[in-house]
Formats: C-alpha cells, sequence, structure tokens
C-alpha cells in the first residue's frame, strides 16, 4: 500500500510542494504520494482526526492553519511551540508530532550559499510577521547573539522579541532608522510581503546605505528577484532569493517522515522550472 503525505491549507492549489515531494519518492523509489488537501477553517480538527485515520504519515501545513493546528497535534517540538507555528506534522506512533522547519530551512539555504560564520555578523531583518520570528527563534536557538528588527510595526517586532526563548540581544528600529542604518549590517533579511507579485515594484525602504560587502536574502520566491535584490545587487552587495529556504524546509520535513535526505538539487531545478527561472 502507499505511503500517504500531503499539504493542508486554503487556498492550495498554487502549492508547489506536491511536486517536489512527489518527484522525491519517485526519485528514490519510495511507495510514497504526496497530496494538497483544501481545508478550511472550520474543518481542521475534523480534518486531523480524518488523516490520522486514513494513516496519513506526515503533511505540511500552510496559510491559514500554521498556528491553529497547534493544539490539534498530539506533541510539538520545543522550537515549534516556542515560535507557536507548525509547519510539519510527523506521525510518531499514533501520535501526530508538530515541528516548524520554516527557520532551520532558511538557515539551511544561508549556509549552502553564503559561506560565512553567520553566528557572528550583524544582521537585520525587516519584518515581524510568522516567517520573521520563525527565523530569528531558529537564529537565536543556534546561538546568533545579536539580531536587529525593523517592521513598520514596532510594537509586533517588540512582541516577537519579549516572547522568545533564547537569550538575542536586539533593537528594534523603524523603516527610516533602519534606512539610515543599513551600513551597520553585513547580513539583511528582508521577510514582508513587499515587493512580492503583483507588487513587484514595492520596497520597504531604499537600500542607498547598504554597502558592498553585505549579504541580501528576501524570502520571497516570487518573482525570483524582488526589487529589493535589484537594488542590493546594485549596491555591490550579495544577494539570495526564498526558493533556498522552500525546498530546505521542504527537505527537512522529507528526511523527518522518511528517514532519507532528499536530492536538494533536484527539488530546487523542480520549483525553478515551475516558476519559470
Ligand atoms: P505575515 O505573518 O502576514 O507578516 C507580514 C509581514 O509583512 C509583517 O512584518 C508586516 O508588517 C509586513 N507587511 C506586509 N505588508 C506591508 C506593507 N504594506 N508595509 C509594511 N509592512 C508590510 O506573513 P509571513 O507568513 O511572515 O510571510 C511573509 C512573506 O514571506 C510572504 O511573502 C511569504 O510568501 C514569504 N514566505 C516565504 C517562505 C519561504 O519558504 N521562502 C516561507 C514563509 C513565508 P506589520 O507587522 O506592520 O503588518
Amino acid at each position: 500500500m502507499k505511503r500517504l503525505f500531503g499539504v493542508i491549507g486554503d487556498p492550495i492549489s498554487h502549492s508547489m510542494s506536491p511536486m517536489m515531494h512527489n518527484d522525491a519518492f519517485k526519485n528514490l523509489k519510495i511507495d510514497g504520494y504526496y497530496q494538497p488537501f483544501r481545508i478550511t477553517p472550520e474543518d481542521l480538527a475534523t480534518a486531523i482526526k480524518g488523516m490520522k485515520v486514513i494513516g496519513i504519515e506526515g503533511f505540511n501545513v500552510t496559510i491559514p492553519h500554521k498556528t491553529s493546528i497547534l493544539p490539534l497535534v498530539d506533541r510539538l517540538d520545543p522550537l515549534a511551540k516556542a515560535i507557536g507555528a507548525v509547519n510539519t506534522v510527523v506521525r510518531d506512533g499514533n501520535d501526530y508530532v508538530g515541528y516548524n522547519s520554516d527557520g532551520l530551512g532558511f538557515i539551511c539555504s544561508l549556509q549552502e550559499r553564503w559561506k560565512k560564520d553567520f553566528k557572528n555578523e550583524k544582521t537585520l531583518i525587516i519584518g515581524a510577521g510568522g516567517a520573521a520570528k520563525a527565523i530569528y527563534y531558529s537564529l537565536a536557538s543556534v546561538g546568533v547573539k545579536k539580531i536587529d528588527i525593523s517592521n513598520r510595526t514596532t510594537a509586533r517586532a517588540q512582541g516577537l522579541v519579549d516572547h522568545c526563548p533564547f537569550k538575542c540581544e536586539t533593537n528594534i528600529l523603524d523603516f527610516p532608522q533602519a534606512r539610515q542604518n543599513l551600513g551597520a549590517y553585513t547580513l539583511v533579511i528582508q521577510t514582508t510581503s513587499i515587493g512580492m507579485s503583483p507588487n513587484i515594484n514595492e520596497i520597504p525602504f531604499s537600500l542607498e546605505n547598504m554597502l558592498p560587502n553585505t549579504h541580501a536574502v528576501d524570502i520571497i520566491y516570487n518573482p525570483l528577484e524582488t526589487k529589493f535584490l535589484t537594488e542590493a545587487r546594485q549596491k555591490g552587495a550579495t544577494t539570495q532569493n526564498g526558493i533556498g529556504m522552500f525546498v530546505h524546509q521542504g527537505a527537512i520535513a522529507f528526511e523527518k517522515w522518511t528517514g532519507i535526505k532528499p536530492d536538494i538539487i533536484r527539488m530546487e531545478n523542480i520549483v525553478m522550472q515551475h516558476l519559470g527561472g
């Protein structure tokens, strides 16, 4: 009998995860299948019970269920608990265990593309939403001691920092302050939805003060190069888009489900082909 996996969200038809995981099953000769499930918020609890009864071994969780699923799993990994969001569920015996692989996926992609010891860099995260929280908490959990945050709503950034269980020194900046002080950072991570298709001409703030020794990451992957990345490249910075984070969070989930590391380059090629890159 096929081993069953999937992703739950609403909407879900745009998800690139099924093509990425189904190709990995085929490539690794695993008799598995990964199915997208459109689940509305009202049906979430019933759907999770149903998935367990059917015998689904693991699934990803995307918008809008990443937080509302917390009380519906049997156990939570400590990092997912701290972040307050789950993007991967793994069956362990009769239990569903919730994990968050977004931040660790980001770290793996950063290590892959930028060969520096990121723990000692001067880091700025732009944004304080769910993705920023996963990245900030994951960086803090692996020992990064100082990360500044800039967000439109500075109170949200403060809340994110206040609830972080890992020690990390942080200054909170509004956008004009971040723009002014940009030259102080060697790693700048853009995590807001500003610049995402179709609003491709938007940028959080001008990068006129960015220095050429900066590594600039935008976790958006549609478009492949946001206005933020274009400006950073023009300032001489090295740049990286959100494909690596997406692929690595998927690869971490795949390994948790099967015990096998998938071929990252193959996964990335599939996503790039789909996005026309
Ligand atoms: P979220 O929780 O809704 O947070 C949105 C963030 O964007 C907040 O910081 C928000 O600021 C800011 N923002 C949105 N519109 C703004 C505007 N007009 N002006 C200023 N700030 C604005 O979303 P999320 O889940 O963190 O996702 C954020 C982005 O990351 C999305 O583009 C998503 O596709 C991408 N993402 C990529 C990956 C990947 O694997 N590559 C994974 C997850 C997410 P306020 O707090 O002021 O509202």
